[in-house]
């Protein structure tokens, strides 16, 4: 194995328990191409084993503090640990997240239970080079249908790695059907956003569901996700999205739970709602799930006021008592901003609203407390005071 050298400041991040070290602090780099390195202080003291990327400002991430092989039985010992932490967590629904990368001692890895299929992103040069025994690994472990890779995200660009959707092992359809809680869905894993679905979302749409009465609306919907679980215990359900193909799939996923109900609008959220307004429409409850708004931090200003305008209007729609499920998943956006930006859409919405709780990602996509960029899904649902 290869040997990185790393200043005092990248073995301090080490210390600190954040398991990446950018290119600035790699004194002397690995000789070799991408894979699995060992990593020493300036002193020559073994710190640990990392994943290499030599293209990436992350150029190494800590995968163990062992002297030991990164081979087949390691990735194997990871899957495992994975797969039980998941079954600790008995998510009641087919589809969920099992890998969740530096979350599972697995830096860059993402794996995604759909049913019988599992879709899969390799996002660093260095997790890369493990390719083979990582799906022999997950293979041996889950016995797949059919293993997918959707490597066709951005990320995989400043690794310079190619980007592609490849089928790695049998054979995974067009379209996949899961359940989750109460509701049954389709997702398009080839074509679908992330890996076909927002996995992420999963507790909070059953939350939803349970808050949900009277008229209902979900803006930002997507294939109708979160509106199927609103019709579970609404009259209404209005779903909205500017996606023409993700609203097909809401209609045919409503459809799939004889669901009459539910009616897919295509619009632009932010002048939906404004309409909505002048209309004097009213909802007992409206969920909010924008694309990220501040996908680059010098950005993040103009997507407060993004965030705070959709928030506001959202507020002034609700009927007395009615709820509000509100996210952000800037990870630029912090918990302390999320709430102020909350706190000032209530005031000028002109009504009293009540913290009812505070919302995060799924169990099944921990955060890591040493990477606060981890804890990107911030959330919470707010009551308009009756
Ligand atoms: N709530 C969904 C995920 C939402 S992803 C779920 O739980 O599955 C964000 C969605 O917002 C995407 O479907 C995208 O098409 C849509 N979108 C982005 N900007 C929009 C806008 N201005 N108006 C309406 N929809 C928008």
């Amino acid at each position: 194995m290869e040997t990185a050298r790393v200043s005092r400041r990248g073995g301090d991040r080490w210390a600190q328990g954040h398991p990446w070290i950018y290119r600035s602090d790699v004194t002397r780099p690995p000789a070799g191409p991408a894979g699995a390195v060992r990593v020493v202080a300036e002193g020559g003291a073994f710190l640990g084993i990392a994943l290499w990327s030599p293209a990436s400002t992350i150029s190494l991430r800590l995968l163990t503090r062992e002297e030991r092989e990164i081979d087949f039985g390691f990735w194997r010992e990871r899957v495992d640990a994975a797969a039980r932490f998941r079954e600790s967590l008995a998510p009641d629904a087919t589809a969920y997240r099992l890998m969740h990368g530096e979350a599972d001692g697995a830096p860059s890895l993402v794996v995604d239970r759909y049913g019988e299929h599992l879709v899969v992103q390799l996002l660093s040069a260095g997790l890369e080079a493990f390719r083979g025994e990582i799906v022999s690994a997950l293979q041996e472990r889950f016995q797949p249908a059919g293993m997918l890779a959707r490597n066709d995200v951005p990320v995989r660009s400043h690794e310079q790695l190619d980007r592609s959707v490849e089928l790695l092992a049998g054979s995974v359809p067009e379209e996949l059907e899961v359940r989750e809680g109460r509701v049954r869905y389709r997702v398009a894993p080839w074509t679908g956003q992330k890996t076909g679905a927002f996995l992420d979302q999963r507790e909070n749409r059953g939350r939803a569901g349970e808050l949900s009465r009277g008229r209902a609306l979900d803006c930002f919907s997507y294939h109708g996700s979160f509106a199927l679980h609103l019709a579970t215990g609404a009259a209404e359900v209005v779903a909205v999205d500017s996606s023409a193909p993700a609203l097909a799939r809401a209609s045919e996923n409503a459809a799939l739970n004889g669901f009459e109900h539910v009616r897919a609008v295509e619009a632009n959220v932010f002048d939906f709602l404004r309409a909505q307004e002048s209309a004097g429409e009213r909802y007992d409850i409206v969920v909010l799930d924008p694309p990220a708004f501040s996908k680059r931090r010098d950005a993040l200003p103009q997507a407060l006021r993004a965030y705070k305008e959709v928030n506001l209007r959202a507020l002034r729609l609700l009927t007395p008592g009615g709820h509000l499920c509100t996210f952000s998943c800037s990870f630029h956006v912090d918990t302390a901003s999320f709430r102020e930006m909350l706190r000032s859409a209530a005031v000028d919405s002109g009504r009293p609203v009540r913290w009812i709780e505070a919302r995060g990602q799924s169990a099944d996509h921990p955060e890591l407390l040493q990477i606060p960029e981890s804890g990107y899904l911030k959330g919470a649902v707010l009551q308009a005071m009756p």
